[in-house]
């Protein structure tokens, strides 16, 4: 282990050294981007009426010690999950099986479904879709080795697999690149010596990485034939305060393409975007502050759409019908963000009677590498249906002590969904058991202890974490001849919350930003 990260880090700062870094770090966030606009707590509405302010990201002081094995087993894997997500949502059948599960309880679900059977009936006219994805991971260490024997080595598990709005990837490499800055700058000049290194950071590309798949997706749309310009629209929820997320991968992406780039609410979708009249149904988008300027929307890539809170009303259901049934590529298709349930997640990765084969070998040649490499990052999920799996589950999970083990998880996105714990029963008991079937139950994975220093709005929070490993990739393909066009790795995150938290989104507020001291 390298002396960054002994049993002493982070080193315990003065005051004078505490203060000093808060005033470079928030300088560094503001001055490279890796800020947010102010939540309501912080400044009022009434304070900054015209919402100019920004502030800094809730960021660890120094990079968190995370096992370079398991960095490297999620690396490693990545394009493997692309492609498996990629085949999931090739395959309707299988789709279908797994929604129709959860649909009875559910009516988000249900309703995203019957979009997509909505432009199956009158068939789909863009056959690429585009994958900007996110794999989570906790490290898993085996606990109870016997004294004086070596410890087991640690591994990833995985939390779950996002195919919609995954987000932080533009504010990601950015942290990775303030915590190299203060290694080459100020951990030298702290006094005590658990801070000054070495420390092993690695590359984060996650902002190129994630731009360069939707350039890829623009690229291979083509030139529009209706003689208009082509451009990429980020479908947004109003109001966000993660932005500069967003923005940073637009600007990546003007950079290295040139593509105009718009931000459409999703509220808004059907004010300013239209289909022509033409069996290509091209999605066309009017400039609102210059309706004769008319674009065609090669890619709409979604930021929003993920929940119920996006879909008040049945207009906004139109909506999302509208720009499936465009000729746009969809980043995700509603297959694409239904490949992402977790309810898939449990179906891959429970396991089945030895005699029968896994649920994986239906999309990777069992044995194979990439089969052995993704079973390896799956943990125990189980479904809560009527199946036996499901009853034994059930049992687990209404049980005051054998619940302690386990969260469990609605078919949603964006966190603060989770029921944890003790929690379960009393909320199973709370809604018709006809329900429970749309719900999982998944083992929790508990990390090694990790200490850190949070700076959160000028404050610093110092204590046990936990820390979330995310791993990027994109992938172009084309649904109807299944070929696979672009499948790429593209960088990682690492979020960090207290241990004290359940839960860890940074845009919710219990969670920051972090990077990787690899030891
Ligand atoms: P969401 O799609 O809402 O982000 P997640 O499955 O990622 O849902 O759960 C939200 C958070 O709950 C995770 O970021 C993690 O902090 C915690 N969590 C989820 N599953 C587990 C698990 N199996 N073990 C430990 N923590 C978990
Ligand atoms: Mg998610
Ligand atoms: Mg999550």
């Amino acid at each position: 282990m390298s002396p960054a990260a002994g049993a002493s880090y982070p080193p315990s700062l003065k005051d004078e050294e505490s203060e000093r870094l808060v005033e470079v770090v928030k300088d560094w966030t503001v001055g490279n981007g890796l800020a947010v606009r102010p939540p309501p707590a912080i400044v009022s509405a009434e304070a900054d009426p015209r919402g100019v302010l920004a502030t800094s990201v809730p960021v660890t002081l120094f990079p968190s010690p995370f096992p370079k094995v398991c960095f490297e087993q999620a690396k490693a894997v990545q394009t493997a999950y692309n492609e498996l997500y990629a085949r999931i949502s090739q395959d309707e059948e299988f789709i279908t099986q797994v929604t129709r599960d959860v649909i009875g309880g559910d009516d988000f679900i249900e309703s995203l479904w019957s979009v997509h059977v909505k432009v199956q009936k009158e068939g789909y006219v863009q056959p690429i879709s585009l994958g900007l994805f996110r794999s989570d991971y906790m490290v898993h260490q085996e606990m109870g080795v016997a004294e004086g024997q070596e410890q087991s080595v640690p591994q990833i598990k995985q939390v779950e697999f996002n195919t919609i709005a995954s987000s932080f990837g533009g504010l990601s490499s950015r942290t990775s690149a303030l915590h190299k800055f203060l290694a080459a700058t100020e951990y030298p000049l702290l006094e005590s010596v658990a801070g000054q290194g070495p420390y092993d950071l690695p590359e984060n590309t996650s902002t190129q990485g994630l731009a360069a798949g939707l350039q890829a997706a623009y690229k291979t749309y083509g030139n529009s034939e209706l003689g208009h310009q082509t451009c990429v629209i980020f479908l947004v929820q109003g109001g966000e305060r993660n932005i500069f997320d967003q923005r940073h991968l637009e600007y990546e992406l003007q950079r290295s393409s040139n593509a105009p780039v718009f931000r459409l609410p999703f509220s808004k979708i059907l004010q300013q975007t239209s289909i022509a009249d033409t069996p290509k149904r091209q999605l066309l988008y009017r400039l609102p502050s210059n309706p004769s300027k008319v674009f065609e929307a090669a890619v709409v890539y979604l930021r929003a759409g993920y929940g119920p809170g996006d879909y008040p009303n049945t207009a906004d259901w139109d909506a999302r019908y509208h720009v499936e049934r465009s000729n746009a590529i969809k980043c995700p298709t509603v297959l694409t963000q239904l490949a992402g349930a977790k309810k898939v997640q449990q179906v891959l990765a429970t396991p089945k009677p030895s005699s029968q084969p896994a649920e994986l070998g239906r999309f990777i040649q069992e044995g194979s590498k990439d089969f052995q490499e993704i079973w390896q990052t799956f943990t125990n999920i189980y479904p809560m249906d009527t199946s036996e799996a499901g009853l034994a589950a059930r049992k687990l999970a209404l049980d005051p002590e054998q619940c302690q083990k386990y969260v469990l998880k609605p078919q949603r996105e964006g966190g603060g969904n989770n029921f944890y714990r003790s929690a379960i029963p009393p909320y199973l008991k709370s809604i018709p058991e006809s329900h429970w079937g749309s719900y999982i139950l998944m083992e929790l994975i508990t990390p090694p202890p990790v200490t850190n220093i949070i700076l959160r709005n000028g404050e610093l929070e110092q204590g046990g974490v936990i820390c979330e490993l995310g791993r990027y990739g994109a992938c172009v393909w084309n649904q109807k001849t299944k070929e696979i066009l672009y499948n790429e790795d593209a960088g990682y995150l690492l979020r960090t919350k207290g241990d004290q938290s359940e839960e860890g989104g940074v845009a919710a507020g219990f969670g920051c930003m972090d990077s990787v001291n690899l030891v």
